[in-house]
């Protein structure tokens, strides 16, 4: 919108940039700054030309920004001068985890850094958490310095968005997608390639570990609905290539990626990609210049491969079939079927984990590509504890555990001593609720039975998360009547008991998430007020607003006084936001009806306020109050998809179908979607959001 120009990735150009700007203020661009004339309050700053470069990647910030730690050596980082007491403490990490992995990167690709400096600016309410912009990217400033008091894992995963921008400058920014239809390979890679980086440079932090963790579920979570679409979709109009963006494009491509480096292993995936850049620098290439680079490096044949896991949509589920005699195995099968019963097969590469309860395991590299093939090598090994056939998750699918491996994760999940095993094997718990194998209420009490020895904090909160969704949605009030206070006591017990500083901050995450009888409210109460505080936590002001907004959804006597105290705390642009955020809970019906007409009808509102009182205005007690705002929801689609950014809509309507539980609500969608006039692409987001509404009428149905 700053000037006329085609805006197509494939068309790039040279850019010449002037800008004129308060003298206190800086700006920054793509290229570095050649000289600067100030007329008294005014400065005049001209930058060197870039190098050649699409449009997407043109930008510049200018505002009172202040560079902080100044460093040979290291990249800039720029923050809003009034932020800096929050970005002192974080940024020597921002600028080492950037500068090591520069230098990884330059190794890896076999290229130098493709531009002459790389700036990070931190911009405030940024509707992404970064933007590779050449030379200079852009970063969502909460993301960076946190608005909750942070765990190694926060940590982690700002590393990962820190990389995933600075792979962009080799993947997108130098070597190019010739059109949106292969925004997967710049998205799927920059992702990738953080996660290898990051196995470099941390080889202590589990890192493949925490790929699953982050990758798999979200990208699993939409491919096995109706709503899913191929990895590569035909873009004809950059007005359609936000469609494109999603757990797809992010997540499977990613996922897809590391199946592809366990297929033609590491050294011929790398040797490929130092080939490709070679071979298009400043230039744009698309994904069959990718493919016959893979080919070229590993000697392999692709075709097939790309076209099942590239070109079509969906996955398959994969079960394995064993039995033993003697104490020894005599046969075992995997047999693959499409998730959504589609037909057709996958070629899968995978490693197949034999357990036992006191040995080491066996792995089993296999490959396949029909429906069903033996695995000889396991024959005659010994009789296993347990079978799973994704280790170290290298393969993508679901891996349905058999019923004996599921009975053995039930009774012994607790002893199984590898980190990363025990978080694949509560994933396969977790996809038998799901897929309504597993009642809900046997997942809580495995959890409840381990989760105060569970000792990794990713894998702890995701537990707790899980449990607190399994109580909302899939089970019965009285179930959850029953339940929800034994969470509570634990969490309680935990948030100010645990020797870990990151298992106290993810209880007590957990416990604002599951509060819900007034013991619990209380103590959430005495944290806010300072009564009770917990073990060397600062908590921040976003944990407080949590705190609040659960004391309001659950009508708790205080809860005004308490929402009207915090919002007499910090920066007065931060009161109003998140007072909105947080008055979204508030169960009554005209409040929620004065926030639809305002997320839909004040064209001044803030886009990432509304987002983050979505979740607040349909907390999960308040299907009643908000089940009248399900279908206007769905009517107002096709607007929102006009004024909305990118993520907008995803976020919408898993605000508002995921509000619901009931058997009707699921109707009424469905006969909503039956009759609507709607394209394509809104179609499929809606059953996207829709599976979880089935799924959870069809497991309050199977376990009454
Ligand atoms: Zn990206």
């Amino acid at each position: 919108m700053a000037f006329p120009c085609f805006d197509q990735p494939d068309l790039k150009a040279r850019f010449t940039l002037g800008v004129t700007a308060p003298t206190d203020w800086s700006v920054i661009s793509n290229a570095p700054g050649l000289m600067a004339e100030t007329m008294s309050t005014i400065t005049a700053t001209q930058f060197a030309e870039t190098r050649s470069i699409s449009t997407y990647l043109f930008a510049f910030a200018a505002g009172p920004f202040e560079l902080l730690n100044r460093t040979a050596g290291l990249p800039n980082v720029w923050v809003r001068k009034s932020q800096v007491h929050r970005a002192v403490p974080e940024i020597p990490q921002i600028q080492t985890v950037t500068a090591n992995g520069l230098k990884f990167l330059a190794d890896y690709f076999a290229q130098p850094f493709p531009f002459p400096k790389y700036d990070m600016v931190l911009i405030p309410g940024f509707p992404y958490g970064g933007m590779e912009h050449a030379g200079a990217t852009f970063l969502n400033e909460d993301a960076m310095l946190f608005r909750t008091a942070p765990t190694e894992t926060d940590r982690f995963n700002r590393s990962i968005t820190l990389l995933h921008e600075l792979t962009h400058q080799w993947f997108g920014d130098f070597t190019t997608m010739r059109w949106f239809d292969d925004l997967w390979l710049k998205e799927g890679f920059a992702q990738y390639m953080a996660y290898r980086t990051m196995a470099a440079l941390a080889p202590a932090q589990d890192v493949w570990k925490r790929f699953y963790e982050q990758i798999k579920p979200a990208a699993y979570a939409i491919d096995e609905t109706l709503g899913t679409t191929p990895i590569y979709q035909d873009i004809p109009n950059l007005l359609d290539a936000k469609s494109a963006y999603g757990a797809i494009v992010y997540n499977k491509a990613t996922g897809l990626l590391r199946a592809l480096a366990f297929l033609i292993r590491d050294e011929a995936f790398r040797n490929a990609l130092r080939t490709y850049l070679h071979e298009h620098p400043y230039g744009n290439a698309q994904w069959s210049d990718l493919v016959g680079a893979f080919e070229r490096a590993s000697g392999k044949n692709l075709e097939e491969w790309a076209t099942a896991w590239i070109r079509q949509r969906g996955m398959p589920e994969v079960t394995t079939d064993w039995s033993c005699s003697d104490d020894r195995l005599i046969g075992l099968t995997l047999t693959q079927q499409n998730v959504l019963g589609e037909g057709r097969t996958w070629p899968i590469a995978t490693e197949v984990l034999l357990g036992y309860s006191n040995s080491e395991p066996v792995r089993l590299r296999v490959q396949f590509s029909d429906a069903t093939t033996s695995v000889a090598p396991a024959k005659g090994q010994a009789c296993p504890a347990y079978v799973f056939a994704n280790n170290d998750d290298y393969s993508y699918g679901l891996f349905s555990p058999d019923t004996k491996s599921r009975a053995y994760f039930e009774q012994h999940i607790g002893g199984v001593s590898d980190p990363f095993r025990r978080t694949l094997f509560w994933g396969a718990l977790w996809d038998s609720v799901r897929f309504v194998q597993m009642a809900p209420k046997d997942y809580l009490s495995v959890a409840l039975q381990n989760l105060p020895s569970e000792t990794d904090e990713a894998l702890m909160r995701s537990i707790g998360q899980r449990s607190a969704f399994a109580l909302h949605k899939y089970v019965w009030a009285q179930i959850r009547g029953e339940l929800t206070p034994q969470f509570e006591s634990l969490a309680i017990d935990r948030l100010f008991h645990s020797t870990d500083q990151d298992l106290r901050i993810m209880w007590f995450r957990t416990l604002t998430g599951l509060a819900a009888t007034p013991p619990a409210l209380d103590q959430l109460k005495d944290l806010l007020s300072g009564k009770l505080s917990i073990p060397g936590v600062e908590l921040r002001p976003l944990d407080r607003w949590s705190m609040v907004t659960a004391l309001l959804a659950h009508n708790d006597p205080a809860a005004k006084s308490f929402y009207e105290a915090e919002q007499k705390r910090g920066p007065e642009d931060e009161r109003l936001k998140y007072s909105y955020v947080a008055g979204a809970a508030k169960p009554d019906a005209e409040n929620k009806k004065w926030y639809f007409d305002d997320y839909l009808h004040d064209a001044a509102r803030q886009e990432d306020w509304i987002e983050q009182s979505l979740g607040p205005f349909n907390f999960w007690n308040q299907s009643d109050l908000t089940e009248p705002y399900l279908r206007p929801a769905l009517e107002a689609l096709p607007q929102l998809k006009q004024q909305r950014k990118i993520f907008f809509i995803l976020r919408w309507l898993s605000a508002f179908i995921g509000g619901q539980q009931s058997a009707a609500a699921d109707t009424e969608v469905h006969q909503w979607l039956d009759s609507a006039q709607l394209d394509k692409d809104l179609r499929l987001k809606v059953l996207q959001e829709l599976d979880d509404l089935d799924r959870t009428v069809k497991i309050r149905e199977a376990f009454p």
